[in-house]
């Protein structure tokens, strides 16, 4: 493709001291060739001259729903990718919770070969902790990990046993790998629900206190194993923000997400394909003050990662059915985060959540990426964004299939403008050039 010459951009993330004013920056053949001041264009380049623009690493995603292979009508692995580099994403993480499940290597090798014929960007796999989530018997986690996946995690269900999840901490520490926790304790959202997933409000009934609960079972799982690293997936209660605070404290290898519509989103939220049906998620939405402990606990660093937990559905047939809870959200992470007022001022911070805060919940499960950092002669792994530019997003620029989202017809601010992975152009958008420069 063409060489690129970004004037005037703010660079930000790991490595790039406070204060560097605006710089010049030349992307060409896949590398960062030059970073400096009135710099001349290379011949035939693209030049954006915004000033305002900021240049960031590619962003990583801890938390997404792939749904193929299993569930192709909700997504595919094209449309999320291609979503995810949209919105700034070089790569992300895929769960394992797909129909059925990724625990075993044969299915996680046939994930593997599909991610990598399909997606636009790298997809890091997940595989199951426990046989079908189920709980009961540990998935051969050791092999999973030679066989290429890059973390384990039950996601959607939390059915492991204190002691199972210890094992589950040694084993994948044996390899080198996190073991993330999807932290609601299932017998206390039975004891909440006793009806059910079926019944209409189901979804509210998840208790506040079912979260800390699943929180100080993990965290003391991971105290009891010795070794191994715990990753506590989309947070969202004060409680568990402090539970979190307090064991980084003790010294646990503990890490922590959060996602942007926990952080800046509150119910009820209507279906945009339905204006009488609303748009549900697991864990729910909470109260102002848990928001408010969640963007404290983001600031200071005892939540390491925004993830987007996307979660695409289709649109039920019978009109009176709720969707299944989630959101399809990757697209527009960003803008939700810069759009809520609580981000002012910490750019920064937010970058360093979506780039260097989850490479290292990852380890050296993400050594294959390039390092978080904008550096001259490093391959072109970045993120081109304009922090105070505003879209909406529409049916027609939304790439994922997933339409349940909170975020259509909302006037967002923050405008991924383009993304590059692993020296690849994978997004481009009309404002910054025609999609055929992408290469
Ligand atoms: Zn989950």
């Amino acid at each position: 493709m063409r060489p690129l010459l970004l004037r005037s951009v703010h660079l930000l993330g790991p490595g790039v001291p406070p204060g560097t004013g605006a710089v010049d920056v030349v992307v060409r053949d896949g590398v960062v060739a030059a970073i400096g001041a009135d710099l001349p264009a290379p011949p035939g380049a693209l030049v954006a001259e915004r000033a305002g623009w900021v240049l960031a690493p590619a962003f990583l995603d801890l938390h997404c729903h792939l749904r193929e292979p299993g569930q192709p009508w909700k997504e595919r692995i094209a449309t999320a990718t291609a979503a995810a580099a949209a919105g700034g994403f070089g790569a992300l993480c895929a769960m394992a919770n797909l129909q059925p499940p990724v625990d075993n290597v044969e299915r996680l090798r046939d994930c593997l070969s599909k991610n990598r014929s399909w997606a636009r960007v790298p997809v890091l796999q997940f595989a199951a902790c426990s046989e079908g989530l189920a709980g009961r018997s540990l998935a051969p986690l050791g092999d999973l990990a030679s066989a290429g996946a890059a973390g384990f995690s039950d996601d959607g269900r939390n059915a492991l046993s204190l002691d199972r999840l210890k094992e589950a901490l040694q084993q994948a520490d044996d390899v080198g790998r996190v073991v993330g926790v999807h932290p609601e304790d299932e017998a206390m959202l039975a004891a909440a629900n006793p009806w059910g997933g079926s019944d209409p409000t189901a979804w509210l009934l998840r208790p506040r206190e079912a979260e800390a609960s699943a929180v100080r079972t993990s965290l003391e799982a991971l105290r009891q194993a010795g070794r191994g690293r715990l990753h506590l997936q989309h947070l969202t209660t004060a409680a568990a923000v402090s539970l979190v605070r307090d064991a980084k404290r003790e010294g646990l290898a503990v890490t922590a997400e959060a996602t942007p519509h926990h952080l800046t989103l509150h119910g009820p939220l209507t279906d945009p394909e339905a204006p009488d049906r609303e748009l549900t998620c697991n864990p729910p939405l909470r109260g102002d003050e848990d928001r408010a402990a969640l963007w404290a606990g983001l600031l200071d660093g005892t939540v390491d990662a925004v993830a987007s937990d996307h979660a695409p559905h289709e649109i039920p047939t019978d009109p009176l059915q709720r969707r299944s809870p989630g959101f399809s959200g990757v697209q527009a992470l960003l803008s939700a985060l810069l759009s809520d007022p609580r981000s002012e001022g910490h750019l920064g911070r937010l970058v360093e959540a979506l780039t260097s805060g989850p490479r290292r919940v990852l380890g050296p499960a993400a050594d294959h990426l390039p390092p978080p950092t904008v550096r001259e002669g490093a391959p072109a792994h970045l993120t081109v964004f304009d922090p105070v530019g505003f879209w909406e997003p529409e049916p027609d620029t939304w790439l994922s299939l997933g339409s349940n989202t909170p975020y259509w017809r909302r006037r967002l601010r923050g405008v991924v403008l383009a993304t590059f992975s692993r020296g690849r152009a994978v997004y481009f958008s009309q404002q910054l050039a025609p999609r055929a420069d992408l290469g």
